[in-house]
């Protein structure tokens, strides 16, 4: 199956090697003195093999290129690349290197095949540098939307002849860095169950969409705390639809609340999508 990680056997992605880095680090940055280090990594790792050494400050020895000719990046000590064994306890990182798996490739991993080929056609012509990046390639935002959405939105794409930049043309907003996706998707995927892309105008879309997060916002400041006997839980434990939690705990920006209220907030978005 292909992965985000690695997508074709021309690109890899290494935007969460090595595992601590600083904030709003990104690869493009740096991609001149990356291409050298990546080369020496690679250099070293062939002569010499590998043996342990902890990573020091935010670079990791063993992230090299993965080929002769420098175009893929990655782990040299991924089971992978080492016959199925897994080195990456050379670097004293190991259990969080292997741990590590970011939030695009997790919803990546959940769409079909024909999604993951739909939405990779943004990044066609891409090399290694420039898909790591998250300044630089719309995956890492456009994933954010969830797979249930981003399948909605290519089904009705495709009914249309629409490619996913064509799309991504008319709706702007779905790329836009102040929108979060988290916070939006429960109504953004309500919204297009009730009315397709067809007959929506982008403009009045975005509109609605944010006029019903408005809306919810007051309701819910209109209810105040939550009564002693409705105890409050971790939002994103409570037995309800995961979107939903999402827009409680990123749009509403309450990461606990009771299942009483979180169900009439429910009740009260339907309603408005329903409109
Ligand atoms: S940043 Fe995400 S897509 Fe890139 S290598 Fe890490 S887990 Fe994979
Ligand atoms: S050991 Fe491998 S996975 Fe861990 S930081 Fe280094 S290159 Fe990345």
């Amino acid at each position: 199956m292909t992965t985000l990680c690695a997508p074709t056997s021309e690109v890899t992605c290494f935007g969460c090697c090595p595992p601590i880095r600083p904030p709003h680090y990104d690869p493009l940055d740096y991609a001149g003195s990356l291409r050298r280090e990546f080369s020496e990594n690679r250099a070293a790792f062939l002569t010499h093999g590998p043996g342990y050494r902890p990573i020091v400050g935010y670079s990791c020895w063993a992230l090299g290129f993965l080929d002769a000719r420098g175009r893929t990046v990655g782990c040299l000590l991924h089971p992978a690349q080492n016959g199925g064994q897994d080195l990456r306890e050379l670097v004293d990182y190991g259990s969080k290197c292997a741990r590590e798996s970011c939030l695009p490739a997790r919803e990546f991993s959940r769409l079909p095949p024909q999604g993951r080929r739909f939405w990779l056609t943004l990044v066609a012509g891409y090399n290694s540098f420039y898909y790591s990046s998250r300044r630089a390639n719309p995956l890492f935002h456009i994933l954010e939307w969830g797979a249930r959405l981003l399948e909605i939105l290519r089904l009705q794409s495709l009914e249309l002849g629409w490619s996913s930049t064509e799309l991504l043309a008319r709706h702007r907003f779905l790329l836009a860095p102040n929108l979060k996706p988290r916070a939006h998707r429960y109504i953004l995927a309500g919204l297009l169950s009730r009315n397709s892309l067809a007959a929506c105008s982008p403009q009045g879309l975005y509109q609605e969409l944010q006029q019903i997060r408005s809306a919810a916002v007051e309701f819910d400041e209109a209810q105040g705390p939550p009564p002693c006997d409705q105890p409050a839980h971790p939002a994103h434990q409570l037995p309800l639809p995961h979107d939903l939690l999402d827009f409680i705990r990123f749009g509403l920006g309450l990461p606990r609340t009771s299942l009483e209220r979180a169900g009439q907030l429910k009740a009260y978005l339907d309603r408005l999508i329903e409109r």
